[in-house]
């Protein structure tokens, strides 16, 4: 992240929201240091790579119900990285009041450079390594950067097998086959989506009135996308790390999806004209969704940002000091502990129908997502309004309003 590391970024998050509430120092401390931290060895084969591969996993507060979080399999993965990213899921699952704690982990891997049977290997002993310290009442894992419904069906896999027994609540995320839910994989582009509905409706600003411009067409990009057109907003700037396109007159989301599956990227989409990437983030639009890169918006591109509201489907796509920027610019930024939380959400009915040994409809999965995501919205907004403060800071105040009381509840030991 450009002129803040994760963990600063997500300390001085943390402390401002604390700060407005007069939180005591000792509850602050203890809010923001992790349960545990591990930092694991994995002793894998890997051809062409001698040694050993890191792995971490940061299990950050637990007072709200079982850690959850996710599992990266990235290069750059690192102990601070993972550490505020636990700490944004423990005020993510908070914000949207699911009975979840905080986690993270992660393998310092490219699993582009690596067949199947390496990630399977690889997946196979991260399980092995933690297993010891998750499980469906105890942290509850999920796919995050570089994983996928793949790698969660190796993780139960594995899991049940050292402790033959069933227990697909393990890890959420699942193929549909093996326990896992419908909707999950739509689920948080469908949040990014619900998000800027009620943003805009804040502002007094309709769906069907509104351009949006989205940089990043993986998961969560391309299905905000289609759902926000499917609801009449008018897609008129799309980006991927091939190149970005303009429409003004609109961009038809599936066939931008067609020119990806075809050729890559929905650079090559014809009928639409190619501009960089920084001119995507500077399109005059009502709505941007940055749903690529942490830190895609900082001080250097903030001042080129139009946009009247900007969703943040991505983890961390604004630097701190660019969210000041765009604050006096009188923007309006839905953060991503509310806006991108309908993948954790969709999780938790994943793990619910997991415990109850049934399955939900599609529609059924829909309609509760929508209902927490309203009613996250409104309750950050109603705090943001009675605290004069943006909407990151009124999220944060709503998680340590609810976390405080859930840690000091459990009091100390002995
Ligand atoms: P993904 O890998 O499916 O998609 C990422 C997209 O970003 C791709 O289209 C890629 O081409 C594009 N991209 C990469 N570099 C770019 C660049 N320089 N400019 C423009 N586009 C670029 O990933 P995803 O699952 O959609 O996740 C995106 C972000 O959302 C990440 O920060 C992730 O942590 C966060 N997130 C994802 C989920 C989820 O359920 N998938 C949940 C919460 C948060």
């Amino acid at each position: 992240m450009t002129g803040m590391d994760p963990l600063e970024n997500f300390t001085a998050q943390f402390e401002r929201a604390a700060d407005c509430v007069d939180l005591d120092r000792v509850t602050r401390n203890r809010l923001l240091t992790p349960d545990r931290l591990v930092e694991l060895r994995l002793s894998v084969d890997i051809p062409g790579r001698t040694g050993t591969v890191k792995a971490y996993r940061s299990q950050f507060d637990d007072s709200r119900g079982p850690y959850k979080g996710g599992i990266r399999f990235h290069p750059g993965v690192n102990r601070e990285e993972v550490q505020a990213l636990s700490g944004w899921m423990a005020v993510k699952t908070a914000v949207v009041d699911i009975p979840f704690g905080g986690a993270k982990g992660g393998v310092e891997i490219d699993p582009s450079a690596h067949t199947a049977e390496v990630i399977e290997r690889l997946t196979r002993a991260y399980a092995t390594a933690v297993e010891p310290i998750v499980g469906p009442n105890r942290d509850v894992l999920a796919p995050d950067v570089g994983t996928g419904p793949r790698e969660m069906n190796w993780f139960r896999h594995t899991y049940e097998t050292l402790n033959r027994s069933k227990a697909p609540g393990v890890v959420t995320g699942k193929s549909p086959e093996f326990g896992g839910s419908a909707g999950r994989n739509e689920a948080t582009g469908r949040s990014v989506a619900i998000a800027a509905r009620e943003a805009l409706e804040s502002i007094d600003t309709a769906l069907e009135d509104v351009t949006v411009a989205v940089q990043g067409f993986g998961n969560v990009g391309s299905h905000a996308a289609g759902i926000l057109e499917e609801e009449g907003a008018t897609i008129v700037g799309i980006s991927d790390s091939g190149g970005a396109i303009v429409n003004r007159s609109g961009i038809d989301v599936s066939d931008a999806a067609e020119a990806k599956a075809r050729e890559g990227s929905v650079a090559a989409l014809e009928g639409a004209e190619r501009v960089s990437n920084d001119d995507l983030l500077a399109m005059d639009v009502g709505l941007l969704i940055p749903a690529a890169l942490t830190g895609a918006i900082d001080e250097s591109n903030a001042p080129t940002v139009t946009a009247d509201v900007i969703v943040e489907g991505a983890n961390g796509p604004v630097t701190s000091t660019a969210d000041r920027l765009l604050a006096n610019s009188g923007a309006l930024v839905v953060p991503d502990v509310l806006a991108n939380a309908g993948g954790v959400t969709v999780s938790y009915f994943e793990w619910l129908q997991n415990r109850q040994g049934g399955s939900w409809s599609e529609s059924r999965v829909q309609k509760a997502l929508e209902e927490r995501i309203v009613e996250a919205y409104e309750t950050v907004h109603r705090r943001a309004k009675a605290l004069e403060t943006g909407l990151r800071t009124a999220a944060f105040v709503v998680a340590i309003e609810r976390l405080a009381p859930a840690a000091e509840s459990g009091g100390n030991w002995p």
